[in-house]
């Protein structure tokens, strides 16, 4: 699994270097948007750690111009705490996740664990599974054993969202930019959304349940009838 890193400060771009090499990755560094982008776009990564302050090119142009190239490379985006408003940013402009500064290394770990793991399946054969479920993009199915249940488009794209990213807490914000886009949709929708996969989860009696966390949001996790 090879990760390209873009981070302009060098000491913590040597430390997270060292530490994802220890987890048996192969790492490189860019330490500029530019060098960074021209890296990215070479097609031989599995996935990138950007950050977002950068020489050049900042992170953010960096990922639009990624995007606009038809790269599904996907991207973990790095802001500071005094950088709210661009998560938002990030996340429009094509970021599959965020984390601010200063951050946990068994934080980054995870979040690149769920970014590596699901997308080829994804791409490789339109199926992914978790617990004892199965998600088709053809048709937008949600299979579970024998019982299976059409989704609409909004339904699938949440599902699959929560599927991606499976390890990790989506807040509502998060969700709402990734299947509304910044300008429609507002919280409900997100709410009712939930509560529509909900019933269908109970339906297809599956041990998978969307859990709630508390001021937090929401993520997927397998019942104790599960896997
Ligand atoms: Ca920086």
């Amino acid at each position: 699994m090879r990760v390209l890193v873009v981070e302009d400060e060098t000491r913590l771009a040597a430390t997270l270097k060292d530490m994802l090499e220890m987890d048996g990755y192969t790492v490189d560094v860019r330490h500029d948007g530019e060098s960074g982008l021209d890296e990215a776009l070479s097609g031989i990564y599995d996935v990138c750690v950007l950050d977002v302050m950068l020489p050049k090119l900042d992170g953010f142009a960096v990922l639009r111009r990624l995007r606009e190239a038809k790269s599904g490379l996907p991207v973990l985006l790095l802001t500071a705490r005094s950088e709210v408003t661009d998560r938002v940013r990030g996340l429009d402009s094509g970021a599959d996740y965020y984390l601010t500064k200063p951050f946990e290394p068994k934080e980054l770990l995870a979040c690149l664990r769920a970014l590596t793991r699901r997308q080829p399946e994804l791409r490789e054969t339109g199926v992914m599974e978790y617990g004892d479920l199965k998600l088709e993009k053809n048709g937008f199915v949600l299979r579970c054993g024998e019982r299976n249940l059409r989704l609409s488009k909004k339904e699938y794209d949440l599902m699959e969202l929560f599927m991606l990213n499976r390890d990790v807490v989506l807040t509502k914000e998060n969700i709402l930019l990734k299947i509304w886009g910044y300008e429609s949709g507002d919280e409900n929708s997100v709410e009712v959304y939930i509560s529509f996969l909900r019933r269908k989860l109970s339906h297809l009696r599956s041990g998978v349940r969307i859990r709630t966390i508390r001021m937090a949001g929401y993520c997927l996790e397998k019942g104790p009838e599960g896997e």
